[in-house]
């Protein structure tokens, strides 16, 4: 069965031309479930030959622009598109609130059903669905506005334990949600700092490279992917060894990238 991300933006606040605001699309073996979406993440779609139109779910993680500008942008293009097909948002309360607004005073109509799962709890795991092929769960992230993470888990099949892939962004160091990511086969972490910026990270509720890689060595999580990364950091490598240090098998999230969750 097929199980990957690709990432749309790989950028923290700020975009640039090597990486947008933060959008990835999990497929797990065709369901395509957009988790954030950035300014820009229908463009961006269209460049990495995502198919819009497949989208059945969409998982915002916070309502900080860089993660949700780019959603009514991308609900008025599937319109345009013909879209019949009903789309399921899962995000922290107020995303209705703000659609409403938005597609009201722009006079836009959408034809298809918007479905929208406010999510308010703040502590614990919650499942928000599940298909045939997997269940995917939200938990509480440490941000400066109400943040969630999310766990995508494929259902058992035959003798092979199910694969399980996690996305926490935005989020300072918080070891309460190791139990949540314990074991997973791949995580895509925010790292928006290096180490130099210790002290910034922790005022602005973000993680360093040290902080990323020491949830996932502590989680005993299967491979790190590092996104989020912030716009004054043009040269990666420096980012990816400091995390190396503490965890060996950590990646810097590319746009375009396919990281597979793989055993
Ligand atoms: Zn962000
Ligand atoms: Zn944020």
């Amino acid at each position: 069965m097929n199980f990957y991300t690709t990432i749309l933006g790989s950028g923290a606040a700020l975009p640039t031309v090597a990486r947008h605001c933060s959008g990835q699309v999990v497929n797990v073996n065709g369901l395509r479930i957009l988790m954030d979406c950035g300014e820009n993440t229908q463009t961006q779609l269209r460049i990495y030959h995502q198919k819009m139109q497949g989208i059945s779910h969409i998982c915002i993680t916070h309502l900080h622009g860089d993660h949700f500008f780019g959603l009514p942008g991308l609900v008025s293009s599937m319109h345009l598109c013909g879209r019949t097909q009903p789309v399921d948002i899962y995000a922290p309360a107020g995303i209705r609130d703000a659609m409403n607004l938005l597609m009201q005073v722009s006079g836009s109509h959408i034809e298809f059903e918007l479905n929208y799962h406010e999510l308010s709890f703040t502590e614990g795991m919650q499942l928000l669905f599940e298909t045939p092929l997997c269940r995917v769960y939200a938990f509480p992230l440490l941000h400066s506005v109400p943040t969630y993470g999310f766990l995508v888990e494929e259902k058992p099949r035959g003798n092979n334990p199910p694969r399980r892939y996690a996305y926490c962004s935005d989020t300072t160091y918080i070891e309460s949600i190791l139990p949540f990511i314990e074991g997973v086969n791949l995580l895509c972490m925010e790292s928006t700092f290096n180490q130099a910026f210790t002290a910034v990270a922790t005022e602005k509720l973000h993680c360093t490279t040290a902080m990323a890689a020491t949830m996932a060595q502590k989680a005993h999580v299967g491979q790190l992917l590092l996104t989020h990364i912030s716009a004054r950091f043009k040269d990666p490598e420096l980012l990816l060894a400091e995390a190396q240090a503490i965890f060996p098998n950590a990646l810097i999230a590319a746009d375009g990238g396919r990281y597979e969750v793989s055993y």
